[in-house]
């Protein structure tokens, strides 16, 4: 090292970059690890209807369980992957694991409604990501009736013509399409019209922020919008029966958060739609 020469500054700036660029070659090689001996799984977190009460369907969140048990949040590896690319080949374990076990509550009579798996932006576009949903599909034999894909702002407006097509095309299989985190990215409201989405997921940051005035007049903004494109709603991260009342008051027609449940391992899904109460604090 000759960096002390060059003054402190320089010498802890070389010892942070060289930090991260370790850090993100143990996660890369962790990954690639974990995806040959599948320590990929699938959370579930269920979504309740406000009007009914009953659970319309969940959402598939990413979870690494290494061998010794440690459970890693995508937060951690799932940032990483977008930049590897590895986060294809995690978004397939996924759809294909989610769309398995969907195909397996259905026929089992223990669901309805439609299981909602994240699509990244990498994902999204693939060439031939039409077909490799669809052999997916064919594969698990999973009606897309009972498939909807969250896609995020940054995804679409990257190039929002590509987007509309490709939209356009997974709606013409009979998938559903929602808009994650919404109102968090800057797409813009004259290309909102354009998308042919079914459903915006209200983010977590306006959910806290539904008890004071100013964060439920953004909430109604967004309602608003939503019901003049006939969109669903769904409020991301609920967790007090405040914000509850709250969302439902202003209109929201699906509720998901830790009030409900938190992400929830297949087996413990399984058992939440056959009581259809909370079994609550059990995972993360
Ligand atoms: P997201 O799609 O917006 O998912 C919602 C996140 O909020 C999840 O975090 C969920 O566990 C968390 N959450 C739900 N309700 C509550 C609540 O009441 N309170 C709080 N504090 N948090 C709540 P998670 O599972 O850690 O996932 C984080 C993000 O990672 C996701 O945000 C999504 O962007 C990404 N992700 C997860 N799974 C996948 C995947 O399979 N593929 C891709 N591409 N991204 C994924
Ligand atoms: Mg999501
Ligand atoms: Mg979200
Ligand atoms: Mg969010």
């Amino acid at each position: 090292y000759h960096a002390k020469e060059k003054g402190n500054r320089y010498l802890f700036f070389n010892k942070e970059m060289n930090k991260q660029a370790v850090k993100r070659l143990q996660v890369e090689n962790l990954i690639r690890q974990g995806l040959k001996e599948d320590y990929f799984h699938v959370y579930y977190q269920p979504k309740m209807s406000f009007s009914t009460g009953k659970l319309v369907g969940m959402e598939a969140l990413v979870r690494f369980i290494s061998p010794s048990g440690t459970l890693v949040s995508p937060g951690t590896f799932i940032p990483i992957s977008e930049e590897t690319g590895q986060v294809v080949e995690i978004g397939e374990v996924v759809l294909r694991k989610a769309c398995a076990d969907m195909k397996r509550w259905i026929d089992s009579g223990l669901m309805s409604g439609r299981v909602a798996v994240n699509l990244s932006a990498r994902q999204f576009n693939l060439p031939n990501l039409i077909h490799r949903i669809e052999s997916i599909l064919l594969e698990t034999g999973l009606s897309p009736n009972n498939l909807e894909l969250e896609i995020t702002e940054g995804t679409v407006m990257d190039d929002p013509q590509h987007a509309i097509q490709v939209m356009h095309e997974l709606r013409a299989l009979g998938i559903q399409l929602a808009m994650d985190d919404f109102g968090t990215g800057y797409s813009s409201l004259s290309y909102l019209r354009k998308f042919p989405l079914n459903t915006l997921k209200i983010d977590k940051a306006f959910v806290d922020d539904a008890g004071t005035s100013v964060g439920r007049a953004m909430i109604d903004t967004i309602i608003t919008i939503a019901r003049n494109l006939s969109l669903s709603t769904v409020a991301e991260g609920v967790e007090t029966s405040t914000q509850e009342k709250l969302m439902a008051e202003m209109g929201c027609d699906v509720l998901q958060g830790y009030l409900y449940s938190k992400p929830l391992s297949s087996k413990e899904l399984a058992h939440f739609a056959a009581n259809q109460q909370p079994v609550l604090k059990k995972a993360q």
